[in-house]
């Protein structure tokens, strides 16, 4: 990228690997695999190998079948698909469903739109750690209760929950469990067939593959059929029809197979960096850690004071890439839902600034992000000599 930028804002999105970028390559243009795999021709059934290939190397990362995975657009997709889905399918044996306020976008607006269709939903909160409890879980569960839906690593601060104890209870329960994998997938190890989870989304532009492709898995298992939300042609088992984008896929392939070969080495390197800028900026006056870091995701790290403006510290840290804590919807800034829900307070949520590790972070890029940070917090304080 612009050599001038440090670039710590990879749980937003990473940049594709070379190999991906390769991968894709021999999908596209005359002499590639453009061919539609749904053709029985000849092209058409080399796109399908393709295809299948792809499946089977997410599968390998997933330690699952490659028969339950449905390919998206992206986790926004898998989610809303998930969600709606799951509701649509169960609505006849009741419409109480179960989330928490600390979930992705595309999660909490899934369920509100079930809302307004008259579904009910339960809205959990997590502690200060933002964490939930099996408490808190347990009280929320009725009988009519049809699906529980808890992401694994938190975006925003990288908080896992414990989606292990959440799936069991909700198997004891006959509730399907979905779960929004999207910041976990290739950084956490995973033996899908050995978790209670029966839907879970994922997204390749997190994990070193191109933007505009993701998947579902559904579990095999009863109970878990789900209505589709696009309707078409007869394209993954009729859950998601619509032409399949063969370079997209090749590439979430070759992602998924990067990821088997590098990410014990990954998670021991972000692991790392995140102790180093821990260190760095422990005795900044002031300073919170958001979310429990023994309980998290380590290429995450999201620090708050609460006597800064968020948007002027966001201004002062550039050439640093990071995100901030809050969102801008249209015109107006809000602050993170998901802080507020730890119990931080608007500024504190407004002046959080997440920074998040990739594959190719230097430790001198994470001496400069400390540099940066603290060189602006105190110009905001007004502590530095005038530049
Ligand atoms: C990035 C992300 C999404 C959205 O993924 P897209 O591929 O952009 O649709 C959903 N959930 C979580 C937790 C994410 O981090």
């Amino acid at each position: 990228m612009n050599d001038h930028l440090i670039y710590l804002d990879y749980a937003a999105t990473t940049p594709a690997a070379p190999e991906v970028i390769a991968a894709m390559q021999s999908c596209l243009g005359a002499d590639g695999m453009f061919a539609n795999p749904s053709s029985v021709h000849l092209a058409g059934r080399r796109s399908a190998a393709v295809v299948d290939r792809a499946r089977e190397q997410l599968a390998t990362l997933l330690q699952t079948r490659p028969d339950q995975l449905i390919f998206t657009s992206g986790a926004t997709e898998s989610d809303n698909l998930a969600i709606r889905g799951a509701a649509m399918a169960r609505a006849g044996q009741g419409r109480h469903l179960v989330t928490m306020k600390t979930e992705h976008k595309a999660v909490t607006d899934s369920f509100r739109h079930l809302e307004k269709e008259g579904f009910e939903v339960t809205w959990l909160l997590p502690g200060s750690d933002g964490l939930l409890t099996m408490e808190s879980l347990k009280s929320a569960l009725r009988n009519d209760t049809q699906l529980v839906s808890i992401m694994h690593v938190n975006n925003e601060t990288g908080v896992i929950q414990n989606i292990h104890s959440i799936g069991s209870l909700c198997r004891e329960r006959g509730i399907l469990f979905h779960t929004d994998a999207a910041q976990s997938v290739g950084k956490l190890g995973f033996d899908l067939d050995d978790l209670p989870v029966d839907l879970l989304s994922l997204t390749a532009h997190k994990f070193y593959g191109p933007q505009g492709v993701g998947a579902l898995y559904i579990a095999d298992r009863p109970g878990t059929a789900i209505f589709p939300i696009l309707f078409g042609g007869g394209q993954e088992r009729r859950i998601r029809p619509g032409t399949l984008p063969v370079h997209l896929i090749c590439g979430i392939g070759a992602a998924a197979e990067l990821a088997i070969a590098e990410r014990s080495k990954n998670l021991e390197r972000v692991t790392a960096l995140r102790a180093r800028l821990m260190s760095a900026l422990e005795d900044v006056d002031g300073i919170m850690i958001n979310g429990d870091p023994d309980v998290a995701y380590p290429g995450i790290l999201n620090l708050s004071v609460d006597d800064v403006d968020g948007e002027s510290l966001m201004l002062a840290l550039e050439p640093l890439c990071v995100a901030s804590g809050s969102a801008c919807n249209s015109a107006n800034v809000e602050p993170s839902h998901v802080l507020k829900a730890l119990g931080r307070s608007d500024s504190e949520s407004e002046a959080a600034v997440r920074f998040s590790f990739g594959r190719t972070t230097a430790k001198d890029e994470v001496d400069q992000a400390a540099a940066l940070y603290r060189g602006a917090i105190d110009k905001l304080r007004g502590l530095a000599p005038a530049a």
